[in-house]
């Protein structure tokens, strides 16, 4: 039986906050100089120069790289044979999230209640997914999400009889219709199949998949090659200013469902797709 302590998940989680919103991860920073040699637009070029300049900036001087630092949003590995010792794992991860944002100078994003629109004061509280696993460890998957590109998602329950087609054609018109209000250039999240509520988080879980790794099925994995050359020839470009980079990348989840049912869900993130992991044991 593994133990861990509350207070070290705190500490963990804190310092995760802090370094998602400092450091933009060596995938998109590597996508962001690939754009540029890839990017057909002037403006776009330009805009791509801008943010490299912008993620080095925001690392050299430990300030972060966007105001909008985001929603915390985890995904929990946690091991059967890992027990949690000196308070929940819930309450660990959310006072983790409020320490983090404020040392680290962070907007405090979240409200009470939309319908009251009242500040909670410290990003708490965070949105937490946790999945049981094998094994004695925690591992942590984190990510600060932008309310921009969040704000432009969407799902749909298709029917069957809409096919691939049907699903292709619904991706292409979310990313049309986000425009530059997600700030691109983004990395489309997609989530097919499940039901209602499952297909929403295979899409947010696509996105902590780091850029550039395929789907391992390679069906999957054409399906994604295919969306990210769609999406890249409708024009948008970055920061929405026209050129060849809409997407830095498209990642794709899939699980089953429903004989009557085609559920698919497009979860758009921005450029500062910012992600951290860690495993605890
Ligand atoms: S959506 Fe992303 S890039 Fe746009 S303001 Fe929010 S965090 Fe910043």
């Amino acid at each position: 039986m593994g133990e861990i302590l509350y207070q070290t998940i705190v500490e963990q989680v804190s310092e995760m906050c802090k370094k998602s919103n400092y450091n933009l991860g060596d995938d998109v920073y590597s996508a962001f100089k690939q754009a540029l040699n890839t990017e057909q637009s002037e403006t776009g070029k330009e805009v791509l120069s801008q943010l490299i300049e912008n993620a080095d900036i925001a690392k050299a001087e430990q300030v972060p790289m966007c105001q909008d630092t985001g929603t915390a949003v985890f995904i929990v590995e946690l091991g059967q044979s890992c027990h949690i010792v000196g308070g929940s794992l819930v309450r660990a991860i959310n006072e983790g999230v409020a320490k983090g944002y404020g040392e680290g100078y962070l907007r405090s994003s979240m409200i009470y209640n939309p319908l009251n629109r009242k500040n909670t004061g410290d990003n708490t509280p965070a949105v937490i997914h946790i999945e049981l696993v094998e094994g004695d460890f925690l591992t942590i998957h984190m990510t600060a999400k932008g309310g921009g590109a969040e704000n432009m998602s969407d799902l749909k329950m298709l029917k069957p009889s809409d096919g691939m087609d049907g699903v292709k054609k619904y991706i292409l018109s979310i990313v049309k219709e986000a425009g530059p209000n997600a700030c691109p250039p983004l990395v489309v999240g997609v989530g097919i199949g499940g039901n209602f509520e499952r297909c929403a988080y295979l899409a947010k879980k696509s996105l902590f998949r780091p850029l550039s790794i395929r789907h391992e099925d390679p069906v999957i994995a054409e399906l994604e090659e295919e969306l990210m050359l769609e999406i890249n020839r409708l024009g948008i470009g970055p920061q929405g200013m026209g050129g060849s980079t809409t997407a830095l990348d498209v990642k794709v989840e899939v699980e089953s469902c429903h004989i009557a049912a085609l559920p698919v869900a497009v979860n758009l993130n921005c450029h500062a797709s910012r992600h951290q992991t860690i495993t605890l044991k």
